[in-house]
């Protein structure tokens, strides 16, 4: 799971998850109170693997690109990066 870049505070999935499905917010470190930016690879591959997945619908039956979509949203947390302002 990621960790604040300042203070290696840990930051729980729903953090993180949160940060992911309101665009990328920051998220403001509870110990130390840096404000931990997504990092911008970071960013950019959770969105391509959450929009290729759009890519299937109409050729795979839809359940398959919606699985992957829950998928890369569930599980991006932990492959979370940061960097500080
Ligand atoms: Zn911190």
């Amino acid at each position: 799971m990621a960790k604040c870049r300042n203070c290696s505070h840990q930051f729980s999935w729903g953090e993180a998850f949160g940060s992911n499905i309101t665009g990328f917010k920051d998220i403001n470190c509870e110990n130390c109170k840096a404000v931990n930016h997504p990092n911008s690879i970071y960013k950019v591959a959770v969105t391509l693997l959450d929009v290729g997945p759009l890519l299937l619908f109409g050729f795979v039956p839809a359940y398959i690109p919606m699985a992957l979509i829950v998928s890369v949203l569930l599980i991006s947390p932990f492959f979370a990066k940061y960097e500080l302002r």
